[in-house]
């Protein structure tokens, strides 16, 4: 899903809301036309894109210029929020549709922030810890002015971690001496204010969220119907009791998981330690190797091998070392191998025109941002494949952020379980809104139920501020 595919999808719910008779009843005619065409207008363009360049002197010598963004989409559910990526491929157009996915997803779920995003166009693995240091220190003082606790607060993404934050706020407080610094930055480490479980928050909702409609919503039906012609639903449904039915009767479910990360790792984890729903990880990937063992592998030693080494290990000696029995594989492999469920924790278009139709799984999870493309998205929908979309999935990440917020401000920490806890509580309401609504109103998919819900919110505050004259 790109940015303008994105606005598409805000454009197509807002024109939806307005047919909706029965949506903002006090809002008629000229009045109606007029302030849906104004909500249309701020949602599908950008409050403010800064780019910068850093400016870093190389190990070596050498000064380099790092182009480096931060954008912020819209802030009227709250204070603009939004992860900072460190990736070679971080563009304009990348960052732009992820700030606005995350004035979505916040909304959707009901936290009170806005949607930002920031990037650095470099490959972190190029860049020593020391030029890493300088660049987010650069970072930091190239965006200070538009940023702070109370204005926009980025986290880790892609190729950025507790440590990157760490040296940020560090680097926040040095500029703004005597004031409050520690709730400039989400995803901190625990010594230095962050959320007990932050880092694994985003990979344990992304496989919670996929178990919650297998395990919990699907147990929870007795009475759906279908009418005739509706095989798209009827087929998912299916889909959903038989993988229930495995449970029932103690079987494995089969899946794999695309990246290797904060994200692909945790749920790669979780899938292997289920004991509610049991799992058979019969794949996993990173930007080098597909591992494969239909047998299931032995996900604890690779989180071990990844988290001493960086990547997955690479040769038939790496794995023998760590005793693991794995195929190793093309990197893209993995999105069609014959799975149940694949979980998508790597990065952007995996699944595209090109591959669409070899997909096996009968459950794509979004646990990477935009990882499936539009017209693949509407192909796996039609072929009766459930699409669990990333601003529902992969929130974990932003729901803990907003606990480490709320506790930086009140200085009182909360536990590990109170986290999970929340975390866990918060998810499982927006799903059973989401899927619910997908199921009973039979909307087209679960990506525009999502869409659906979270332009419904942002619409009814723009009109509560007044900004839709
Ligand atoms: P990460 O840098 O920790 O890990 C990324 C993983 O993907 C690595 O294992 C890398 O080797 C692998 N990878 C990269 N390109 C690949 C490719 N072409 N094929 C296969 N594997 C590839 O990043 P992360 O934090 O785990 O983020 C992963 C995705 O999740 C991103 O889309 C990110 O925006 C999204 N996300 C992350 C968070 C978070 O809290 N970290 C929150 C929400 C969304």
């Amino acid at each position: 899903m790109n940015l303008a595919q994105t606005q598409g999808i805000i454009k197509e719910m807002l024109q939806k809301l307005q047919e909706e008779e029965t949506f903002f009843t006090e809002l008629k005619g000229e009045q109606r036309e007029k302030a849906f065409e104004s909500a249309q207008e701020i949602l599908t363009t950008t409050d403010k894109i800064i780019k910068s360049y850093i400016r870093v002197s190389k190990d070596d010598g050498r000064i380099v210029r790092i182009p480096a963004y931060r954008i912020q989409h819209n802030n009227i559910a709250g204070f603009y929020k939004g992860g900072i990526r460190y990736s070679e491929t971080v563009s304009e157009e990348e960052v732009e549709n992820l700030a606005v996915l995350m004035t979505l997803k916040n909304a959707l779920h009901e936290l009170p922030y806005g949607g930002a995003k920031g990037g650095v166009v470099i490959n972190p693995k190029d860049y020593s810890d020391r030029e890493l240091n300088f660049v987010s220190k650069k970072y930091v003082q190239r965006f200070a002015p538009d940023l702070g606790p109370t204005h926009d607060i980025p986290a880790p993404d892609m190729g950025t971690n507790e440590k990157i934050m760490d040296w940020m706020v560090g680097e926040y407080k040095t500029i703004h001496p005597g004031k409050n610094y520690l709730g400039a930055f989400t995803g901190k480490s625990i010594d230095n204010g962050g959320a007990k479980g932050r880092r694994e928050a985003t990979g344990k909702g992304t496989f919670f969220s996929y178990f919650w409609l297998v395990h919990e919503w699907t147990k929870m039906q007795n009475n759906l119907s279908f009418n005739d012609g509706d095989e798209m639903h009827k087929t998912q449904y299916q889909k959903l009791q038989s993988l229930y039915n495995k449970h029932t009767q103690n079987k494995e479910i089969s899946i794999a998981v695309q990246g290797f990360g904060n994200v692909g790792s945790v749920a790669a984890l979780e899938a292997y330690t289920s004991e509610k729903l049991k799992h058979r990880v019969v794949a996993v990937s990173d930007q080098n190797v597909t591992l494969y063992n239909q047998n299931g592998i032995n996900i604890p030693e690779l989180v071990l091998f990844q988290s001493e080494n960086g990547n997955l290990p690479q040769s038939p000696a790496e794995l023998e070392k760590i005793g693991v029995e794995a195929e190793i594989r093309d990197r893209e492999d993995i999105l069609t191998l014959d799975v149940e469920v694949l979980i998508l924790a790597a990065t952007e278009r995996q699944i595209t025109k090109q591959n669409m139709q070899e997909v096996k799984a009968d459950i794509l999870v979004e646990g990477a941002n935009s990882p499936i493309t539009a017209m693949a998205d509407d192909y796996l929908n039609g072929q009766g494949k459930i699409v669990i979309p990333d601003i529902l999935v992969n929130a974990g990440g932003v729901m803990v952020s907003y606990l480490e917020w709320k506790q930086d401000r009140i200085t009182q920490l909360y536990t590990n379980e109170e986290t999970l806890h929340e975390m866990y509580g918060q998810m499982s309401q927006s799903c059973e809104k989401v899927f619910n609504e997908y199921f009973e109103r039979k909307l087209e998919s679960i990506r525009q139920t999502c869409f659906r819900y979270a332009t419904q919110k942002l619409f009814t505050l723009l009109y509560k501020h007044g900004k839709l004259f």
